[in-house]
């Protein structure tokens, strides 16, 4: 077993430019370059060329983009494209955020579009999925979560599977407070696992990250770390907060 245990920062759509830099310093100040997890920052898009400048300073910090757009250039106007991210030193995109799922209507053909660019410019997917609270509450969320894997994994090769992360993040768990607990996050986790193995084989399942999602912080991640088919964390809230942020990385 290869997979690697990951503590990723998703910042959506808040701090100034210089709050960002100081947050960056400050979570930078706090962890020591043998820490063996790999951080994943994903800050705004205007703050990415910066604070991978930052990043480079220590050991096993990438930057990662909380979005693309399906095409490499041409006439979008606000657009970004994966090729755009890499050059500034991306390493990571976040695919299938339930907020792009939700408010922005982003749906698999969108997923499988975005994807395809990430990785042809080298960079890794992390593809989101998560059951709404009416799915959970209708017994539908191993039928839900296994059509959002189904449905945009068969679109690539195992060899390209190599380089995806999951993040499981049920939808009402993502800013509400309210968390999975730990044995409904490890049910989920081996079933996802189970899904990746049907589709593909049992050594890709096995290697591949899956991250908890869904207002995971500083108290609740070392119990949810501890599940065996968890490999880490997508935070949200908690990432804006150097201190939290720095105690999620070391909860392992
Ligand atoms: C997220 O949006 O990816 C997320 C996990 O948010 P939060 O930690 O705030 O629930």
């Amino acid at each position: 077993m290869s997979r690697k245990k990951i503590v990723a920062g998703n910042w959506k759509m808040n701090k100034s430019f210089q709050e960002a830099d100081t947050l960056v310093e400050m979570i930078l100040n706090q962890v020591n370059d043998f820490d063996e997890i790999i951080k994943i920052i994903i800050p705004p898009f205007p703050y990415l060329q910066t604070i991978n400048t930052q990043l480079t300073k220590k050991d096993n910090f990438f930057l990662g983009a909380q979005n693309c757009h399906t095409h490499s250039n041409g006439a979008f106007t606000g657009e970004i494209s994966a090729n755009m991210l890499s050059s500034v030193g991306c390493k990571y995109v976040l695919i299938g955020h339930s907020e792009r799922r939700q408010y922005f209507k982003e749906n698999n053909t969108d997923f499988i579009l975005k994807i395809k660019e990430v990785l042809k410019n080298n960079l890794s997917p992390i593809l989101c999925i998560g059951e709404t609270i009416h799915e959970r509450k209708a017994d539908n969320h191993f039928k839900v979560i296994t059509e959002q894997l189904v449905n945009v994994l068969t679109a690539f090769s195992a060899d390209e599977i190599h380089r995806f992360i999951i993040a499981y993040e049920p939808v009402w768990a993502i800013g509400t407070g309210e968390t999975a607990t730990t044995e409904q996050a490890q049910e989920m986790h081996a079933f996802i696992r189970g899904v990746v193995s049907g589709i593909f084989d049992a050594t890709t399942a096995d290697n591949i990250s899956i991250l908890y999602g869904g207002s995971c912080n500083a108290q609740n991640a070392q119990e949810l770390f501890k599940c065996p088919d968890v490999d880490g964390g997508l935070i949200g809230g908690a990432s804006l907060k150097a201190d939290d942020f720095c105690k999620i990385i070391f909860s392992f």
